[in-house]
């Protein structure tokens, strides 16, 4: 293949991956005003919704933290601009009302082309002082755990150097490991299909890391309580899924309780492609594990994902009973692609960072829905304490 074909390809399906998450989680939802609950939190000259921001009008403290949102470049391309994938993320998290945002590269497979970590865009956050901090591992750490899916080749030297590797992302400034996948469902061609148990050897061996240095695990962790088939939108979409999906939440409840030190940030609550991931499930499993944590990922109306949140006419009733029970371990994370505009326009009349909006949107009407307490709980004060960040 031509260095060129190889560039095209790599960008191919980088877009295809972002289209994949888009299609996941976008859905037509009307530009609503700001509840006056949230227009309250919001600090003077910070835009509402559907509106520009003002020139000047950043302010270095908004209303609630993003924990979960990646960037996409074009990385195939020899100089992938994330520089330009912050600006977007910018834009939007100024027009959104998010004080701050947590990077991490996706839970990417040594399959893939331009495999990255938090190293690559490290750099490119630093423009914007206090509104970003990274998670790392996405690349390095589940690439490798997932090319020792089969444990019997994971020696004490496999595990020492993933140790190591873990270790050097938190010296290097991450806040906590991510994005890691134990089940992960395709969503499209180019978009893969990984799966090993919550209870991994080296998922054992990254809990003792994470518990050592007091860091949270964020894991896509797609909830399947016994084996099931694949679910058919699936299937047809994306033939790199398996006839059959495993079952996963056994496996969570065994590294849950391998280390109580070690904190499991849960997340796309709120969203879910399989039907496994209830208020009630989830429920049962904070009730019995203090060091689970969930994040959301809100969605508005249609789009085939199941145990919404939101429901047409506001807060599921199981969902609000348990962000309330469990309101001190909720955290949201949109999980929104911010493209670089360089990247943006490649596909057919597409601006994929346009998707994020319904989301974004969606996740501002969650919380004005919310006590006026829960909702700084949950949209900021968890956020800080679970990630030791350096916000008053
Ligand atoms: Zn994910």
């Amino acid at each position: 293949m031509s260095a060129r074909c190889a560039l095209i390809g790599r960008s191919f399906v980088v877009i295809v991956v972002v289209l994949a998450a888009a299609v996941l989680t976008a859905e037509a939802q009307p530009q609503r005003p700001m509840p006056p609950q949230m227009r309250d939190r919001m600090p003077p000259g910070a835009a509402q919704p559907g509106q520009p921001p003002a020139p000047g009008a950043v302010k270095p403290r908004l209303s609630w933290i993003d924990v979960h949102l990646h960037l996409v470049t074009g990385r195939g391309s020899s100089r992938p601009d994330w520089g330009g994938a912050v600006e977007t993320a910018i834009r939007d998290m100024d027009q959104f009302g998010i004080a701050m945002a947590l990077v991490m590269p996706p839970p990417q497979v040594e399959t893939q082309p331009g495999v990255y970590d938090a190293d690559a865009f490290a750099g490119a956050l630093t423009r914007y002082r206090g509104r970003f901090a990274s998670l790392g591992g996405g690349g390095t750490l589940n690439s490798t755990l997932h090319r020792y899916a089969d444990p019997v080749q994971v020696t004490d030297g496999v595990k020492r150097r993933f140790a190591t590797a873990a270790e050097k992302l938190i010296d290097g400034g991450a806040v906590g490991f991510g994005e890691m996948a134990s089940l992960h469902v395709s969503a499209a061609s180019g978009h893969p299909y990984e799966f090993v148990p919550a209870d991994h050897p080296l998922m054992l061996v990254l809990a003792d890391v994470a518990a050592k240095r007091d860091v949270p695990i964020d894991l896509h962790l797609d909830a399947v309580d016994a084996p099931m088939p694949t679910p058919a939108f699936l299937a047809e979409r994306s033939s790199a899924n398996p006839p059959v999906l495993p079952e996963t939440l056994a496996a969570l409840e065994r590294l849950l309780a391998h280390n109580r030190k070690a904190n499991i940030v849960w997340a796309h609550a709120g969203s879910d492609p399989i039907g496994g991931m209830s208020a009630a499930a989830v429920g049962r499993l904070m009730g019995a594990h203090p060091n689970l944590y969930v994040s959301l990922r809100i969605v508005g109306a249609p789009a085939p994902l199941r145990n919404k949140v939101l429901t047409p006419t506001g807060l599921d009733p199981a969902w609000d009973a348990l962000l309330t029970r469990h309101a001190d371990r909720f955290v949201i994370g949109t999980d929104s692609f911010m493209v670089a505009p360089t990247t943006r326009g490649s596909g057919p009349g597409t601006t994929f960072a346009e998707r994020n909006t319904p989301k974004l949107q969606a996740t501002v009407h969650f919380l004005s829905l919310l006590s006026p307490d829960v909702a700084r709980t949950i949209g900021r004060d968890n956020v800080i304490r679970l990630y030791k960040l350096p916000v008053k």
